[in-house]
């Protein structure tokens, strides 16, 4: 099992690496196997008894620009399930074809949430060694009048560190839900987790625990607290050994906004499993929406002095409320939510956006799938836009030579944000057209956070022979255990260097990302 070397660059230059790169968790029985190589060919496949089942001939590998590698991507077509050898010339390495292996990481994807949670002991028989006792227990205080303190425990705990933020959590519970709406079954009922078995698909379970912390942070008036962190990081320490004064920072429009869209989508997710918490969300969300009714003069989120924890600034506030106009459709049929979309909408409005600080796509999945029949002209002007958009995304794969959907240029901080977005943004295209190119540059993205990359790590914690080992995750980094908590996807390559005091390698995990894109997969061919 590889270890990530303390710096990327180090990696890169590496002459060690393997000149055949996979998906090192296997590939499905129902989808094209694709490899990239770093040298001559021809590639053959055999079989565990060595019979060649496949030969390829191709064009010597040349030069990718963001990798500075020559390489060439092959793809093998499908094969049935069963282990197997590459070869090309004195290159070797065995890949797996199996029905269960792309569940398997979609499962532990969303358990990995699990592990996130907060305000709750992690029990062994759920946690199994990672478990550790409650943690962020006591009541916050509020920044503005550090006299007003209430409890508000629960939720996920952000990507690395123990700060809980309302617009990102916001949308991976989106991605959660919209995984559950479109895929119905691309993650198994059975995680694991303490609500299993309750009738309620477990990754429904999971955006819940986000969404009863989410219901919290609202305040009396309607508006949402931005987020519920310290003034400053934690160390890397245990989260139960973090004992320092929690505050709900001030409230924010995008905070405001990705909430309310959030919690009218959720009355949609769970009236059918419980109406009355589906009711809770629904009435949270029209008075959020009143409040920024109410509240006009848009003033994007800084932190307030003394206080660096992340900022989550996100200076458009359009695509939070268009994606909350559209869901509040949704939820009551009120015609004067749809006057507010269609009075937001714009053409150069980014709808193959999925991120935390760009939210349109989120709102175009609403129209395109569920207002499709009941929102007339926008539903065609929002399918129009979005289907144009998302073309750029498998240009993209196109200039990369491990058909990557990241420009050379951006592999920035979090650079998996663009990879998933753009997986999501050719998912859903296939969806909506059925074009198999789309499909496959979705499926390729997949295999690039599995290990088909120039680093040749798979980016997700406790899969792959190369496998990220030193993700920037203080429980990870105080538990004494060797592995890092499963499930979790690294935030992927940087070409800077992002803390210059960093403990830890320069991999960042980016939890509330990709979530979505990185569930998607084993349902795509069934349906
Ligand atoms: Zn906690």
């Amino acid at each position: 099992m590889g270890v990530i070397p303390r710096f990327a660059k180090e990696m890169i230059m590496s002459e060690s690496l393997p000149k055949i790169r996979i998906n090192q968790t296997g590939y499905h029985t129902s989808l094209n196997v694709r490899m990239a190589v770093l040298t001559d060919g021809p590639l053959t496949v055999t079989d565990e008894s060595g019979n060649i089942v496949k030969t390829i001939e191709y064009e010597a590998p040349s030069f990718d620009e963001a990798s500075g590698d020559n390489v060439r991507l092959l793809d093998l077509g499908i094969l049935p399930a069963g282990k197997y050898f590459a070869k090309a010339g004195t290159e070797s390495r065995e890949f797996v074809v199996s029905e269960s292996s792309p569940r398997d990481v979609a499962d532990a994807l969303v358990k990995g949430l699990y592990f996130q949670r907060c305000g709750m002991e992690l029990e062994e028989k759920y946690a199994g060694i990672y478990k550790h006792p409650a943690c962020h227990t006591a009541e916050a205080a509020d920044w503005e009048d550090n006299s007003k303190k209430r409890l508000v425990t629960g939720g996920w705990h952000d990507a690395g560190d123990y700060g809980k933020y309302v617009g990102p959590g916001a949308v991976t519970a989106a991605h959660l839900i919209y995984s559950d709406i479109l895929f119905p079954s691309c993650v198994s009922d059975n995680l694991n987790i303490p609500e299993s078995g309750n009738g309620v698909p477990d990754i429904l379970n999971e955006a819940r625990y986000e969404l009863d912390w989410m219901l919290k942070m609202q305040r009396e008036d309607g508006a949402f607290h931005h987020k519920l962190t310290k003034a400053r990081f934690a160390p890397f320490i245990m989260p139960e050994e973090d004992l320092l004064q929690e505050y709900l920072m001030p409230v924010s429009h995008t905070a405001t906004g990705a909430a309310c869209a959030c919690l009218a989508l959720s009355y949609r997710a769970y009236k059918k499993y419980d109406a009355d918490f589906a009711l809770r969300c629904l009435d949270s969300a029209v008075r959020a929406w009143k409040w920024l009714e109410e509240n006009p003069d848009f003033e994007p989120y800084k932190n307030p002095e003394g206080v660096n924890t992340g900022g989550y600034g996100d200076r458009n506030l359009t695509d939070e409320l268009f994606w909350a106009a559209c869901e509040l459709y949704a939820a009551t049929g009120d015609e004067k939510y749809l006057k507010s979309a269609e009075e937001l909408f714009s053409e150069d409005m980014l709808l193959a956006e999925f991120g935390w600080a760009n939210v349109g796509g989120l709102g175009a999945l609403c129209v395109m799938f569920e207002l499709k029949e009941t929102a007339g002209d926008l539903y065609l002007k929002v399918k129009n836009t979005f289907l144009r958009q998302s073309k750029k995304a498998l240009e993209v794969t196109r200039l990369s030579g491990y058909g990557t959907a990241i420009p050379s240029e951006g592999y920035i901080w979090g650079s998996i944000l663009t990879d998933m977005n753009n997986a999501m943004s050719m998912a859903v295209s296939f969806l909506l057209t059925g074009d198999t190119e789309m499909l496959d540059g979705a499926m390729l993205q997949w295999d690039y956070a599995l290990g088909l990359n120039a680093l040749d790590i798979c980016f997700v914690t406790g899969f792959g022979e190369r496998r990220v080992m030193n993700p920037h995750h203080r429980p990870s980094g105080s538990d004494d255990i060797t592995d890092p908590v499963p499930g979790l996807i690294s935030g992927g390559p940087n070409k800077g260097i992002p803390i210059p005091r960093q403990r830890k390698s320069l991999v960042r995990m980016s939890l509330p990302l990709s979530i979505f894109s990185m569930s998607f997969p084993p349902q795509i061919p069934m349906r």
